[in-house]
């Protein structure tokens, strides 16, 4: 079933993102996960998507080289095996960063033979130690030309030339940022770019994390006046650690409210910041179910999937 039919149906779904385990590990790893949270009706399961890093590798004769090295490749065969061994419609992430575009079109034909039809499509972030993101000389420099592949695949046209196959039939998610993506100048340059990505065929949007609800309501509110009118899906963390503090912001670029950071700093242990995180993402998600949100969705990179279990016990 597409995502697009799941949002549009009546009441709040739950729905969650999961990491690929790393190279080299089973499902075996992110099956707990999985279970843990299984039993709440998870509408779909969004697997995210790594591009590859450099490293330094040390040589015999003390001399560095640089390598290629993918930590946590499978998005597709992850996708896949949950689809098959829990029977729930997944959403895997497809990003810009590290492919070509003939790349990409091969990914999206193994999602077409194992019947996956929806995806999220993504820039991806500059890769480690350079400041700004670079495409492959035959990628996509931004998630609107990705978007625009997957909608012309849809059309059955290809990036292959003259080959002959069916349309494709993918459903589109694209992410949306109520505090401004950071490359962004303003958040109306942001939304209008936002707006590019929806009037390419995108179908719906996921928000990047924020902590005060009233970012979102008005991201919402600033996207449907400039005609954006998909269902925009906000996106869930509860913090769990002491740390979150300081490396939520650094890394996503978005704030804590006051009263969260006042009372995180507060906590002496992980334990308590935990309980405050479920708490606070309780309330959060309780006023959003209540404005009628279509979905709520969590991230649960360094989120243990109980926290997230207690969330939703809680708010459903
Ligand atoms: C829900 C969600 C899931 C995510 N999952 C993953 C994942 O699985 N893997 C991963 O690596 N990252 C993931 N990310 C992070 C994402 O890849 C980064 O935030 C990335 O920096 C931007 O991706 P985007 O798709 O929003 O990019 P874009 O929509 O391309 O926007 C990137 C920047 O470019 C600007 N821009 C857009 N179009 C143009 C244009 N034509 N000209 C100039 N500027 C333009 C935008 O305003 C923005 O500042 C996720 C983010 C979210 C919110």
């Amino acid at each position: 079933m597409k995502v697009i039919d799941i949002l549009n149906t009546p009441n709040t779904k739950f729905t969650f993102e999961i990491v690929p385990p790393m190279k080299g590990s089973t499902l075996d790893d992110i099956s707990q996960t999985i279970e843990t949270l299984l039993p709440y009706n998870p509408s779909y399961i969004n697997v995210t998507s790594h591009r590859a890093e450099t490293i330094l590798v040390e040589n015999a004769n003390g001399t560095f080289s640089k390598k290629i090295v993918t930590k946590r490749p499978g998005t597709v065969g992850v996708a896949a095996s949950i689809k098959f061994k829990y029977g729930v419609e997944v959403v895997p992430h497809l990003i810009c960063g590290g492919f070509s575009a003939e790349e990409t079109e091969d990914a999206l034909f193994d999602l077409q033979f194992l019947g996956i039809q929806n995806i999220l499509a993504l820039r991806g972030d500059a890769v480690k130690g350079e400041r700004a993101f670079t495409p492959e000389p035959d990628g996509h420099g931004n998630a609107c030309a990705l978007v625009q592949q997957v909608a012309k695949m849809n059309r059955g046209e290809f990036f292959t030339p003259d080959l002959k196959h069916n349309n494709a039939d993918f459903c589109i998610g694209v992410a949306g940022y109520p505090e401004k993506h950071c490359e962004s100048p303003n958040i109306e340059t942001d939304l209008r770019y936002l707006k590019n990505k929806i009037d390419a065929g995108a179908e719906y949007i996921v928000t990047q994390m924020f902590f005060d609800n009233k970012k979102y309501f008005r991201f919402v509110e600033d996207c449907r006046k400039i005609g954006i009118n998909v269902p925009i899906v906000p996106g869930i963390k509860p913090i769990s650690l002491l740390v979150n503090l300081n490396n939520l912001p650094q890394i996503f670029h978005i704030d804590l409210p006051a009263e969260l950071a006042r009372n995180v700093e507060k906590c002496k242990t992980n334990a308590e910041v935990r309980d405050l995180g479920v708490e606070w993402a309780i309330q959060q998600c309780k006023e959003l179910k209540a404005a009628g949100v279509p979905a709520l969705h969590f991230f649960t990179l360094g989120s243990t999937a109980k926290n997230i279990a207690e969330i939703v016990k809680n708010v459903y």
